[in-house]
């Protein structure tokens, strides 16, 4: 997968102050930080201001920049609740949005419900802010495809920005049907007015380190059963594609600063396997760790998937099929490059490790 594209410089281009909802996510984080330091006015949302174990890292952050930050209250199921942070704002990144893939007890209402309707909130809000002329979604490429499988169908054999996920559904990958509808409604109310335009990016497995201590659960999760030895005799073949959560960060700000952006873009660096990403580690960080080093047979898989809190039919539709991405068009439209999956993966990892997440001399957590 190339990884080279031609880079415009950015810059603020006078849209006012910068609308950043769910501010202090794992993602949302580092574009605050990108924005600050360039001197941007950045509104954040957040659902509670007052909650400093959440938004401490965003106001030191903001203490050391040229830019401003300001934080506002806003909940994704709230109407009305985005009108005071967005006002006056010519760009809005809207990025809030549920994260989770296991353990969900009510997946409609806890993934789906917020997905949509927070999309829907955020930009009918757009719609009636005079100011905003571009939204960026971050959406994901779960809206692209929904299973391994799908791939087959594909002409070229890998995914790019014109498949759309049309297997998920609110049962099967209900996280992958949430983002899905989120995307296609945000199209389409985009599509009812010609006053602010939309760009999407759509990452993959998002890894690298977290500037908040309350980063995405799922990608601390994956790393921490990799190093603790939850998958010590072995995984299932299963295939992520990758890319890191700085090259995500300023995949947005392209979104949204290079005027001529448009349309969705594949953030994937490479696609590695759950072994592949392993050996990254093993290679990195030695034999301290118990690091999966076998694939085990596909019905193994099948038959302890619940086990772990995995659908059967997530195994049967993904493991053993091999996953692609084409990411030229977030090159040539944004002028991204992309890290190599080895940096995010290494990255992400030594933090968990120098934050005490992961331990070498027992190779198992500190904390549950
Ligand atoms: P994250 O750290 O969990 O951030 C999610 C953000 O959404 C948090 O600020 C969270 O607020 C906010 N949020 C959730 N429910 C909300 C609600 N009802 N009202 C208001 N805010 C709410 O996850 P992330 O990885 O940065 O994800 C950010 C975006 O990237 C999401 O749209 C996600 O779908 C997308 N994405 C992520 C990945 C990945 O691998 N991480 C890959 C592709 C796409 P609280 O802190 O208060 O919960």
């Amino acid at each position: 997968m190339e990884t080279r594209g031609s880079r415009p410089e950015l810059r603020d281009p006078g849209v006012g102050p910068v609308l950043v909802t769910g501010g202090n996510g794992y993602i949302a984080s580092w574009v605050v930080k990108l924005l600050l330091d360039l001197g941007f006015s950045v509104h954040a949302t957040v659902r509670d201001p007052a909650d400093r174990a959440k938004t401490g890292h965003l106001l030191s952050m903001a203490a050391e920049s040229p830019g401003n930050l300001t934080l506002f209250q806003a909940d994704l199921l709230e109407s009305g609740g985005f009108d005071r942070a967005m006002a006056n704002c010519g760009l809005v990144f809207h990025t809030a949005s549920p994260v989770a893939i296991r353990g969900v007890a009510d997946p409609v209402r806890e993934l789906v419900e917020p997905a949509f309707r927070g999309t829907r909130n955020v930009l009918e809000t757009a719609d009636r802010t005079p100011s905003v002329r571009r939204v960026v979604l971050t959406s994901s490429v779960s809206a692209v495809y929904g299973d391994a499988v799908d791939m087959r169908r594909t002409a070229a054999g890998r995914f790019d920005e014109s498949h759309w996920n049309e297997t998920s559904s609110e049962r099967h990958l209900p996280y992958s049907h949430g983002k899905t509808a989120a995307e296609r409604l945000a199209w389409e109310i985009a599509g009812t007015q010609d006053r602010w335009d939309l760009v999407v990016v759509n990452p993959g497995l998002v890894l690298g380190p977290a500037l908040s201590p309350h980063a995405n659960p799922e990608s601390v999760r994956l790393m921490r059963e990799l190093g603790n030895g939850h998958y010590r005799f072995g995984v299932a073949k299963f295939e992520f594609g990758i890319v890191d959560v700085r090259d995500v960060a300023e995949a947005h700000l392209r979104a949204g600063l290079v005027p001529e952006a448009s349309g969705r873009h594949i953030l994937v660096s490479e696609t590695l396997s759950h072994l592949g990403i392993a050996r990254v580690l093993r290679k990195r960080f030695g034999a301290r760790f118990p690091f999966p080093r076998f694939t085990f047979p596909k019905f193994v898989a099948t038959l302890f998937a619940p086990l772990h809190g995995v659908p059967r039919g997530l195994v049967r539709r993904n493991v053993g099929y091999p996953l692609s991405f084409d990411n030229r068009y977030a090159q040539s439209d944004l002028g991204m490059t992309f890290r190599p999956a080895a940096e995010a993966i290494v990255d992400h990892f030594q933090q968990l490790l120098d934050d005490g997440l992961v331990n070498p001399a027992r190779g198992s957590s500190r904390r549950p």
